[in-house]
């Protein structure tokens, strides 16, 4: 079989022969369905990846298949990318230089539900995860929006916070992520478990050094949340209503996030549920705490225009009110209209309403400011994933400016290296890891602009380089 990604001079039909019992998909449409992520959010990604596929697809089932493929993969120096459920944004599971791709979706055991804590295989979907921990009361400490597809160790490896981050940070603070257990690719690939501060070898690295075969999360008590949509005259009022609900003592939240009246227009789902044409900030808040809710949403001169159990949404033929948050807001444009983009900025902390309405007449009317409130540091913090409309490279980067200059900081959401984004350098420690676990640099190598610096540095040598 000749190569899909026209990168390799691997006989991919041979290495499938020699995968033996572990299904493979060699189609090409198969593969480069696999080969893709929701890159395509941005224009400039889009462009830069659209024709970057892998050569092969294996789905192996258990941990010895898993080491089998890698074992394989080392023997024929194969590029590996591992895939879950292929919902990045930034296009880390796209395979630049070609080569196998290990899908982990059937990888789905829940190992154990214990006190405070769930482990799953890291290919077991978050939702799944979530339905099997309310039988015992619990939800994971933090899931992404888009729980419905995502795996465990795809959160793990590229994601960084969601719903549940407003009360409990982020997934790298300490306690969130328990511990998790990480394959090599060597000859006679070996597992290794990562604890505590440790977890931080791995998490948000994008699966370049190493493959997660087991996650232990932290689970919190869960309970009867009524997801809520509350609506205002200005954006201004909402967002300094979403800052107070972020610090409320006396009210309990999952999420809190608040949107232009102009995306909002974009969600046809809620219309005869939510006035149009007004800002709208979603939350997640207990029943007990609704009529303080209620109170504060006043207090700030809105409405709560819709409070539903999860069974009254499900009746009314309505998603989660987390699909109207983090990156689905943009997905709910995006289908309406492909010339949407968006943009990740940090907002100055304590969240500060003037400086928002300072802004945004700077921005144009081609940014729709969209914000997240969360727990950063252990204090409430807010970021911006606005809605862009697309016109040129020169003009979003002239937005990105502005916001510079305001003094918001943006993350590069256009760019498809770990080094570019919120980490915004190197991260040694992961690289030195890398090194460790991944020796030959087959893991997903192309997605760090850093890794080709230093592939040639021991691992010590490579983790001097920390804080330099
Ligand atoms: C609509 C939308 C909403 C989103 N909302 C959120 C959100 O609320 N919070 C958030 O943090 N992110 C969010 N994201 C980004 C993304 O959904 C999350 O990061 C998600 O958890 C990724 O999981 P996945 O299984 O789809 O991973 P994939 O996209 O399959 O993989 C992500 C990265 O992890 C690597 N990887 C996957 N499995 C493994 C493994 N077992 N071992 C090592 N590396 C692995 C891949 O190679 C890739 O680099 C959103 C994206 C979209 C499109």
């Amino acid at each position: 079989m000749t190569s899909i990604s026209g990168k390799t001079d691997i006989d991919w039909d041979a290495f499938a022969s020699e995968l033996a019992s572990v299904e493979t998909l060699s189609e090409p449409a198969q593969v480069k369905k696999r080969s893709r992520d929701f890159f395509w959010y941005s224009p400039i990604l889009n462009a830069q990846l659209k024709r970057s596929f892998g050569d092969l697809v294996a789905l192996p089932s258990t941990r010895e298949e898993l080491a089998h493929c890698l074992a394989t993969a080392y023997a024929h120096d194969a590029p590996i990318v591992l895939r879950g459920g292929g919902t990045g944004n930034y296009g880390q599971a796209v395979p630049l230089d070609g080569g196998l791709i290990i899908q982990t979706t059937k990888m789905d055991r829940i190992v154990e539900i214990g006190d405070g804590f769930v482990c799953a295989e890291a290919g077991c979907r978050i939702a799944d995860v979530n339905d099997a921990l309310i039988a015992h009361g619990r939800e994971l400490v933090m899931f992404p929006s888009t729980q419905n597809i995502a795996t465990l160790g795809g959160f793990v490896a590229g994601g960084s916070s969601g719903i549940g981050s407003v009360s409990d940070g982020m997934l790298r603070d300490p306690g969130n992520l328990i511990a998790h257990k990480v394959m090599s690719v060597e000859a006679t690939p070996r597992e290794r478990m990562f604890e505590g501060a440790d977890v931080n070898h791995i998490h948000h690295a994008w699966g370049l050094n190493g493959v997660i075969t087991e996650v232990t999360m932290r689970t919190v008590p869960t309970c009867a949340w009524i997801g809520c949509m509350a609506t205002f005259d200005t954006y201004g009022q909402t967002y300094a209503a979403g800052y107070a609900l972020a610090c409320a003592s006396d009210i309990k939240r999952r999420l809190v996030s608040t949107v232009d009246a102009r995306i909002a227009d974009y969600f046809p789902h809620l219309e005869g549920h939510v006035q149009k044409g007004r800002h709208l900030m979603v939350s997640l808040v207990p029943a007990e705490h609704m009529q303080v809710y209620r109170n504060l949403v006043a207090n700030h001169g809105g409405t709560v225009d819709l409070a539903m159990s999860e069974a009254e949404l499900k009746a009314n033929g309505l998603p989660h009110v987390f699909e109207f948050s983090y990156n689905h807001t943009t997905l709910q444009v995006l289908k309406a209209d492909r010339s949407a983009t968006y943009l990740q900025v940090g907002c100055p902390v304590p969240p500060d309403r003037d400086r928002i309405e300072a802004l945004r007449p700077k921005l144009g009317d081609d940014v729709w400011m969209h914000h997240e409130f969360a727990l950063l540091d252990g204090n409430v913090v807010s970021f911006d994933l606005p809605i862009v409309w697309f016109t040129t490279a020169k003009r979003l980067h002239e937005i990105e400016a502005t916001y510079e200059a305001a003094g918001f900081p943006i993350s590069d959401a256009h760019t498809c290296r770990v080094e570019g984004g919120g980490l915004k350098n190197a991260d040694y420690r992961h690289l030195a890891w890398k090194k460790r676990m991944d020796p030959k640099g087959l893991l997903n190598s192309a997605k760090s602009r850093e890794w080709a610096n230093v592939k040639h540095l021991t691992s010590e040598e490579i983790e001097a380089k920390i804080g330099r």
